[in-house]
């Protein structure tokens, strides 16, 4: 999949990692990709991380991304973006599936808290993709809740089958995207913060050996996706038809009938 990026980003942010202030959504996606460069090159440098660091957010938290990441336990976000306390707002589940739960704790984020970033963190080899693929190769249903993140899965693999992708990462690829979509389309609350130029949304791919992030899907700040609607409207279809925008490079509008978790 194509790589994309925020217009806004600064490749060489200024701030001291423990020192920032309010940052702009391209300034916040600036950090997380100089972090993890320097977790990357090895020279990490723990920010955040003392003791006077952790008294001094006891009083309050202003996280300046919020990460929707897979459970992996080699994705451990504040570790492979070099951060500390107080610096990444972070909501895993297997495989990054979205449900209420998931987007209330996105919606505060970003509105309670004012965080101007969501990134949807996935990666090369994710066991939930494949436990989907798994399931429908075979048609063999997993027992439990874990159906509930196959089933999530599910409009992912689709896609990637509509597209001929086979290879395990580019579908990775693409349920990331489709998580960011999902996103969008499900919670009107932080479409509307990307609408109105406070939050943008990126989606990232992670490789578990390298270390690195790569860019999959972007919704820049301002952008106003087709498909967020408040759950008054009575029809999404008219409307968002209507005046739907071109999406940015890299995102493709979502579906609305695709479902963000079963
Ligand atoms: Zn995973």
């Amino acid at each position: 999949m194509t790589q994309v990026g925020l217009g806004r980003v600064d490749p060489s942010p200024t701030a001291l990692p423990g020192d920032l202030g309010p940052l702009a959504p391209g300034q916040a996606l600036a950090e997380l990709h100089a972090g993890n460069h320097r977790f990357v090159t090895g020279v990490p440098r723990h920010p955040n991380q003392d003791a006077g660091h952790r008294a001094a957010v006891a009083d309050g938290q202003h996280p300046f991304a919020v990460i929707v990441g897979c459970s992996d336990s080699r994705l451990a976000a504040e570790i492979i973006f070099d951060r500390g306390l107080g610096d990444l707002f972070v909501v895993r589940t297997a495989g990054h599936t979205v449900g209420p739960e998931v987007l209330g704790s996105v919606e505060y984020a970003v509105t309670v808290l004012g965080t101007p970033l969501v990134v949807v963190l996935g990666h090369d080899s994710c066991g939930a993709v494949q436990a989907a693929r798994a399931a429908a190769s075979t048609g063999t249903a997993p027992v439990g809740h874990l159906r509930a993140v196959v089933d999530a899965v599910v409009p992912s693999l689709r896609r990637a089958a509509e597209r001929g992708v086979e290879d395990i990462n580019g579908i990775v690829d693409i349920h990331i995207a489709q998580t960011v979509e999902a996103m969008l389309a499900d919670s009107f609350v932080l479409a509307a913060e990307v609408t109105a130029g406070r939050c943008a949304v990126v989606g990232m791919s992670y490789r578990l050996s390298a270390g690195g992030v790569r860019t999959v899907a972007a919704v820049p700040a301002g952008f106003a996706p087709a498909v967020a609607v408040a759950p008054a409207v009575p029809s999404a279809a008219a409307p968002a038809a209507q005046d739907a925008p071109t999406p940015p490079p890299g995102v493709t509008p979502a579906n609305p009938a695709a479902p963000a978790a079963a």
